[in-house]
């Protein structure tokens, strides 16, 4: 392809073929997508831990705070997780947090602070991240 094209992410001038990932051709670049995954790996990463640092550093009002936003996001997403999961008691089960448990511990490891801080601030941090995505690519793979 001769054809020359700019990347609506870092506007570098780039052969068209640049731009041709699962057939077919994005606004942003291969390069752009590729460190737009990796960033997104990374900071998932890096949230989780930080997650738990945070929380020890809270007043005592932004705890409340932030125990009463969880309870309201631990309410919708309660039922629909226990729905999918019910029948699986004793089984290994890898939380959407992150953490390792069993089925059977799974009601309780949903009731931890731990488990709550870290679903909300994936969360928080997917929202924010499709934004970036949203402005920046058209679609990662
Ligand atoms: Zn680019
Ligand atoms: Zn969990």
């Amino acid at each position: 392809m001769e054809h020359k094209k700019r990347c609506k992410n870092c506007c570098v001038l780039k052969d068209g073929f640049e731009f041709i990932r699962k057939d077919k051709i994005w606004g942003s670049c291969n390069r752009c997508s590729e460190t737009y995954k990796k960033k997104y790996q990374e900071n998932r990463d890096v949230m989780k831990a930080k997650c738990n640092e945070r929380n020890n550093s809270l007043t005592d009002e932004q705890k409340i705070k932030k125990q009463e936003y969880q309870q309201l996001y631990y309410e919708d997403r309660k039922k629909e997780i226990a729905e999918k999961n019910k029948e699986k008691n004793g089984m290994p089960y890898e939380c959407e947090c992150g953490c390792v448990i069993t089925f059977n511990n799974k009601n309780r490891h949903m009731k931890t602070e731990k488990h709550k801080s870290l679903m909300k601030f994936i969360d928080a941090m997917e929202e924010q991240l499709k934004k970036v995505e949203y402005l920046n690519l058209d679609e990662v793979d």
